[in-house]
């Protein structure tokens, strides 16, 4: 889809490669890696390699980063055998076209200020008529007088409001090459948090664009953010990508895979004697289309997962059963 408005123009893509097809793998440096992340990051190349796109590698650095991470899991891909094109992107050293895009959009006017705290979300969102999990829109008609009040109150507290996306769609269209097409809600995501940093939602959709990225391989769970995040690429005139929402890992209670679940890293599975062949080897089993004897290392299993393949791949999650302890 295309927003019928958009504030078209901004920085150059990367290197000029606008339209220089590339796919990427985007993990946060929150600590090792782990089996789930490493199958999302072999199936990110797979995708971009089989069809016949270039393979970038961002570090989503801005929140929550664990000290000494970034170059761990940079070592645990390499160990894997994942290759990239091109230096990865440090998405820390993007502040400035982060918030020159801010401006963009304050100045177009999509975007507003928001003065609530998760409790008041919480609380509004759960009133009859509004949908679970979503912005209840409080902020959206405050006088001038409310607004400043509440300003004031923040400032009091040394935080500032947030700014969330007053898009011209309340819901939008994506396509997906597992899910199809998917149609989601807008909402009003937040795009500066109110502790002023930027968040993820404006960093993914901004340094995307400027690394050329036209496909996006990750986790199902952020599926459902895929409508904001392509509305706002449009909005902000950057081509659209197609996505690829690949299934989770998740424990056998059917919980998300966490460290807690035993050796589920590369270097905790190193401490039982299990090296990068059987992790390559459990990750092409768990594929759920490869036939024969599964490959010993990464370039093998891409040489195995062309596109017709990559596409029959279910996308029921992959069951952790028992941690190899
Ligand atoms: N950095 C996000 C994560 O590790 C992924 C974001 C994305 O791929 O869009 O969960």
């Amino acid at each position: 889809m295309v927003a019928s408005e958009n504030l078209a123009g901004g920085e150059p893509a990367r290197q000029e490669q606008k339209t220089h097809k590339a796919g990427r793998f985007a993990p946060s440096p929150t600590g090792d890696l782990h089996l789930g992340n490493l199958r999302t990051a072999i199936l990110a190349e797979a995708w971009a390699r089989a069809t016949g796109r270039r393979f970038l590698l961002r570090v989503e650095d801005l929140d929550r980063v664990r000290s000494g991470s970034t170059e761990r899991q940079l070592e645990q891909l390499t160990a894997l055998g994942i290759t990239w094109d091109e230096e990865p992107l440090i998405q820390s050293t993007r502040g400035q076209a982060h918030d020159d895009v801010l401006k963009r959009l304050m100045d177009g006017g999509y975007l507003f200020e928001c003065y609530c705290s998760r409790k008041d979300i919480r609380e509004a969102s759960s009133a009859p008529h509004a949908i679970p999990g979503h912005y209840p829109g409080t902020c959206l008609h405050l006088s001038d007088d409310e607004r400043e009040e509440r300003r004031v109150f923040l400032a009091s507290q040394g935080r500032v409001p947030a700014l969330r996306l007053n898009a011209p769609a309340a819901s939008w269209q994506v396509h997906d090459e597992l899910h199809g097409d998917f149609e989601g809600p807008v909402d009003h995501v937040v795009l500066r948090r109110n502790d002023g940093a930027i968040a993820y939602n404006l960093a993914v959709v901004v340094d995307d664009a400027f690394q050329g990225v036209d496909q996006v391989v990750r986790g199902d769970d952020l599926l459902m953010q895929s409508p904001a995040q392509s509305c706002l690429a449009s909005l902000l005139g950057y081509a659209e990508p197609v996505y690829v929402h690949v299934p989770l890992a998740i424990n056998a209670n059917g919980a998300r895979l966490a460290k807690r679940d035993g050796a589920v890293t590369l270097p905790d599975l190193e401490d039982l004697g299990y090296g990068t062949t059987d992790v390559v080897r459990w990750i092409s089993n768990s594929l759920g289309v490869l036939s024969g004897p599964p490959p010993e290392n990464t370039k093998d299993l891409l040489a195995l997962l062309d596109e017709k393949t990559l596409r029959a791949m279910p996308t029921k999650p992959w069951i952790i059963e028992a941690i190899h302890r």
